[in-house]
């Protein structure tokens, strides 16, 4: 037996770390039988053609080959496993990993010997073992033409092998790398767009002692990017502030991303994360009570922008995520959780169009719903009652206005004396720009994704603040955009750059809270100086006129 484990991540870069083939590598490596089999990793990235990448892997002359699968790269493996099974016909085909899970049917069990369903770091290893001893293949969790569908989840994740400490991982733990860490799997809530939705997965942790080990190992390998696994970080209180507290102690030189809910947030929690580099993403899904509750989602406005508070007092990076598609949501909705989400004032808005997945609830209620959807990989939302074609296109136009002008442009800071300049909402801001990008596009040969983002906000704002008449806002709408893009200019690039302003700094700080219409009356009088930004060495930032 020679065995080839094979991943296909999105694209090189953060994410590109095979959690789950890596998983499975660990596994085999450590079993007490297939420690001494040969087994090995291929990891390829959707912009690989798969072909190719088949024909790498029958050249290894693997007798088994399994594969991790997921929404993302279902078609690249269709296309992998079908041609890797015309070369080789003998080879022992067998996959995992959530699309094998959620749709377990939509596989051909004459191409692959046997699937693993649920969490597959011990059900893989029993069917090896099995196929080694060439006894029938069976088990809970373990898939074959013969056998009914079964899941199977290990009871106490202490017991499966570590990426990390096993060695597993090392080739892609390098000094400035970005790894995946899991401390937690499964989740309390049952969202039902989720695959945690029908709560098959109860909610178990790493031991903090091997938690511990891992970051030691994570730390004096230099890792620099460490995105958490645990869908909800903060949902034990006392864990959560273990683990911080240990980050916190141990992890000053490492950038981490969690996932949480906004609600469970609290001052001590709070301070906690302040202490530490790091980003939260929050899944604020709609700001619609009622749609919410279509999902099995509670919310209180009031109490989430409280919470959110705790961060935006401290300085904390965090961002907020939106779904497009939702039952009973409609365009108008959609537009009012953006507004919502832009009050909030997030470093970033990731907005998905719904993905009706297979094994999660809301996909079994789809009809129910009356919700139309692709009816393959990745099951998006086509229309629903309350939100026609053309509706579902006006948003995800609106999405791509969004990621550019607020995202990618940073405009947290400063988008709110926009809407208060123009008297439009942020998403009416938004559609605006999108109608921009489309003339720069169309009629200028323009385009803007290429285009310095920064350069197009000013052309943007010069172009709707004349559009609308209020060009008497214009010079302190600009000097604030200039302040705030030159400081995020020196946070991306570490490069100090240039700014020309028409007001004194402190007199354009008074824009965080001041209503730029009050503003204006009140600073009638400009005072145009030219400020290189610097960052001096304990990270604060400071201005230093520049003569010219
Ligand atoms: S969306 Fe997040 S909170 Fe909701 S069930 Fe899934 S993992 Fe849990």
């Amino acid at each position: 037996m020679k065995i080839q484990i094979v991943s296909c991540c999105l694209e090189e870069g953060n994410l590109s770390f095979p959690l789950g083939a890596l998983s499975i590598l660990a596994a085999i490596h450590t079993h007490p039988i297939l420690s001494e089999v040969t087994c090995e990793l291929k990891s390829y990235t959707l912009s690989d053609d798969p072909i190719l990448a088949s024909e790498q892997v029958a050249e290894t002359q693997a007798t088994h080959v399994g594969l991790s699968i997921y929404l993302w790269n279902r078609t690249w493996f269709d296309q992998f496993s079908k041609h890797l099974k015309e070369l080789q016909k003998d080879v022992v085909l067998f996959c995992g990993g959530t699309e094998v899970t959620a749709n377990p049917l939509s596989f051909d069990l004459d191409l692959y010997s046997f699937l693993t369903l649920g969490e597959g770091e011990e059900t893989t290893c029993e069917a090896l073992c099995q196929l080694l001893e060439n006894t029938a293949l069976q088990g809970k969790g373990i898939v074959t033409k013969e056998s009914p569908i079964t899941y199977a989840y290990p009871e106490n994740l202490d017991t499966l092998a570590s990426v990390f400490l096993s060695g597993a991982a090392e080739i892609f733990v390098k000094p400035g790398s970005s790894v995946l860490w899991e401390m937690t799997r499964g989740c309390p809530f049952n969202c039902a767009f989720c695959f945690e939705s029908k709560g098959i997965r109860s909610v178990r942790h790493y031991a903090y002692e091997r938690i511990e080990e891992e970051l030691d190992y994570l730390v004096s390998h230099g890792i620099e990017d460490v995105f958490i696994l645990d869908p909800t970080f903060n949902m034990d209180k006392k864990r959560t502030v273990k683990m911080l507290s240990l980050l916190v102690r141990k992890a000053q030189s490492i950038h981490f991303t969690f996932e949480l809910r906004a609600e469970l947030l609290d001052e001590e929690l709070a301070d906690l994360f302040a202490q530490l580099n790091c980003a939260l993403q929050i899944g604020l899904q709609s700001s619609s009570v009622e749609v919410l509750q279509t999902i099995n989602r509670s919310f209180n406005p009031k109490l989430f922008e409280q919470k959110i508070d705790l961060l935006n007092k401290r300085g904390i990076v965090f961002g907020l995520d939106l779904i497009i598609g939702l039952p009973h949501d409609s365009y108008a909705l959609f537009c009012e959780s953006l507004n919502y989400a832009v009050h909030c004032k997030p470093s970033n808005i990731d907005i998905f169009a719904l993905s009706l997945l297979p094994g999660t609830q809301l996909a079994d209620d789809a009809s129910k719903f009356s919700i139309r959807h692709l009816t393959q990989a990745p099951y998006t939302v086509l229309t629903t009652p309350s939100y026609t074609e053309q509706d579902v296109a006006k948003a995800l136009m609106l999405k791509e206005a969004c990621d550019l002008f607020y995202t990618k442009g940073q405009a947290c800071m400063w988008i709110h004396s926009l809407c208060e300049a123009t008297e439009l909402e942020a998403s009416s801001i938004f559609a605006y720009f999108s109608a921009y990008m489309n003339y720069l596009k169309n009629k200028k040969g323009i385009d803007p994704q290429e285009n310095d983002i920064y350069e197009l906000q000013e052309w943007f704002v010069r172009d709707l603040l004349k559009k609308l008449n209020k060009e008497k806002y214009l010079s302190a709408l600009l000097s604030f955009m200039e302040l705030h893009q030159g400081i995020s200019f020196l946070h991306e690039t570490g490069e100090g750059p240039v700014i020309h302003i028409d007001y004194e700094l402190d007199e354009l700080a008074l824009l965080d809270t001041l209503n730029i219409q009050k503003f204006v009356l009140k600073h009638p009088h400009r005072h145009p100086q030219t400020l290189g930004i610097f960052e001096d060495e304990d990270g604060s930032i400071s201005f230093v006129e520049q003569k010219s």
